[in-house]
């Protein structure tokens, strides 16, 4: 342990996470503690990360955001899941949603029971039992009572920095523009000193985060933290990305289109969409991928096509010494299911639980390592799933995903459901039950049995509550206003 009271907060890096991270030490903290954020206006941002998970939500209560005021900022629209397209196969389609699916018995998941349904022929598609599903296929949306809505964002990453740094220097974070140019470190702890900007100033922290972005500027390039690398699961490694015009009213949900060796993102905002291709460079080259994501666009270009290079996996600690990590320094494991941002918020959140009092405890240090690990390790096998639980054979990429070797703990995660349709959600684990179920379905698997309390209903028992479960959900959908109007006379940005 160093024995120190933290009194200064030094956070390196002004992008969604050094912004995020501002945010809650300083609405949280602000008072009893000096907080500072360097970011260089030269080096910029990554410039991408606009989807988001509906745990976002709770952040901002936690930091008592107007929802409207955020919406309104950030030029957002509401997310209710990912439409995957041509995922399980070319030409099939599926939607992830956020919300819960029918109706569990504590026995069995709902799956079960419309799994008997559909032997029968008296259920109709998965997703008709889901309120989040249908409406985002309706483009529908409205807050509804007692959180009966699950939705997170789409959001413009660079408003969304700006929106934070306003309300955290509202309560106190300090802005310094400026290059990191070197780093110092205590000689006898190796615990980081002070940052040194190219004018020369000198920054002085008891307790850093760093927010550098991919090049890990303390966490790694100070602190040699080292890197697990999952690029044998996640075979992706390279993206471009371009904005455009928008050409339709925005729907409520992200786009994710599979391609011959990656995948293409569609991210609709009040003003613009957001777009992008994520691919794996051993079977694509820059220019192709270019090429795809260009001719699979709508709309007038807004901005040039930005090619950004990653490489998948997490550090092997998030926090080490004085240095806690968050955003893409602390790792990335790639956007398809939109948890980047989410792990940012969870790093912080924990930071802010383990508060260092009077100093930097090595069991701290453990247990914040441990918990984020759990949490990132989860997030990897759901990901994984989505690429090695495939069709489609029709290019080099796709049999090499569905013939990749895979975590033993997805592994038996998929053995269990396609042998018994059975699904547990771990302790903390961010994605439900009905998350797995879907994607797991969606992308082909159809469990070999279903649980005997189902064949406690006869068929018409079943066919009438499988009924009363999909006319309750249209009802509420007829009901729900157009989601562009929504955003009309909720958050709408000013011109
Ligand atoms: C292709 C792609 C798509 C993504 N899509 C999603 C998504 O849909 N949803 C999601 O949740 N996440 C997504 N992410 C992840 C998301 O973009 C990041 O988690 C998020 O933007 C946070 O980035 P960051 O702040 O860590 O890094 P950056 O945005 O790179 O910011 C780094 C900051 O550090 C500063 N900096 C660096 N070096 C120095 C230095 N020497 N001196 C001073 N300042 C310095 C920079 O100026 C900048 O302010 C995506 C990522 C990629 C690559």
């Amino acid at each position: 342990m160093e024995n120190k009271r933290i009194r200064k907060v030094v956070i390196a890096g002004g992008g969604t996470a050094g912004w995020m991270a501002a945010a809650i030490l300083s609405k949280t903290l602000g008072k009893v503690i000096d907080i500072k954020l360097v970011e260089s206006e030269e080096i910029g941002t990554v410039g991408v990360g606009e989807a988001t998970i509906p745990p976002l939500v709770k952040f901002h209560q936690l930091l008592d955001i107007r929802e409207q005021d955020f919406m309104a900022a950030v030029q957002g629209t509401f997310k209710l899941g990912i439409a995957f397209e041509n995922w399980h196969d070319v030409g099939k389609d599926y939607i992830h949603s956020f919300g819960t699916t029918g109706r569990d018995h504590w026995s069995a998941g709902f799956q079960h029971f419309w799994l008997r349904g559909r032997q029968l022929g008296v259920a109709g598609e998965y997703g008709d039992y889901c309120l989040e599903l249908r409406a985002a296929e309706e483009n529908k949306f409205a807050h509804l009572p007692k959180n009966g809505m699950n939705y997170a964002f789409h959001i413009d990453a660079s408003l969304y920095a700006k929106f934070l740094r306003k309300f955290s220097e509202g309560f106190g974070a300090q802005r310094i523009e400026g290059k990191i140019v070197d780093v110092t470190a205590e000689p006898e702890t190796g615990y980081i000193k002070s940052l040194t900007l190219a004018s020369g100033e000198v920054i002085e922290g008891d307790l850093f985060v760093d927010c550098t972005g991919f090049r890990g500027l303390l966490i790694e390039q100070t602190l040699h933290a080292g890197y697990e690398d999952w690029s044998h699961w996640l075979p992706c490694d390279s993206a471009v990305a371009v904005q455009t015009e928008s050409v339709e009213l925005p729907i409520p949900y992200t786009r994710s289109i599979a391609r011959e060796a990656g995948w293409q993102w569609r991210i609709p905002l009040q003003h613009r969409v957001g777009n992008g291709m994520v691919y794996c460079s051993r079977y694509i080259s820059d220019d192709e991928a270019r090429e795809t994501l260009l001719n699979n666009v709508e709309g007038k270009l807004l901005t040039d096509p930005r090619l950004i290079k990653f490489r998948p996996g997490m550090r092997l600690a998030h926090w080490r010494k004085n240095v806690v990590a968050a955003g893409l320094a602390s790792g990335f494991i790639e956007p398809l299911e939109s948890t980047s941002i989410h792990l940012i918020q969870r790093n912080m959140i924990r930071l802010m639980q383990m508060f260092p009092l009077t100093g930097i405890e090595q069991s701290d240090i453990d247990e914040f390592n441990r918990q984020t690990r759990i949490d990132i390790e989860s997030i990897r096998d759901f990901i994984i799933l989505h690429y090695c639980v495939t069709d489609r054979d029709d290019s080099p990429f796709w049999r090499y995903c569905r013939s990749m070797e895979i975590p033993d703990s997805l592994a038996h995660r998929i053995k269990l459901f396609r042998e018994t349709g059975r699904v547990f959600r771990e302790e903390g684990e961010l994605f439900a039950e009905n998350s797995w179920i879907q994607v797991m379905m969606g992308q082909g698997i159809v469990p070999a049995q279903y649980h005997p309390v189902v064949d406690v209903m006869g068929k018409d028992e079943l066919e009438r509550f499988l009924a009363n479960i999909k006319s309750g959900v249209d009802a509420a959908v007829s009901k729900l206003p157009g989601h562009d109007a929504y955003i009309d006379q909720y958050c709408r940005a000013a011109k």
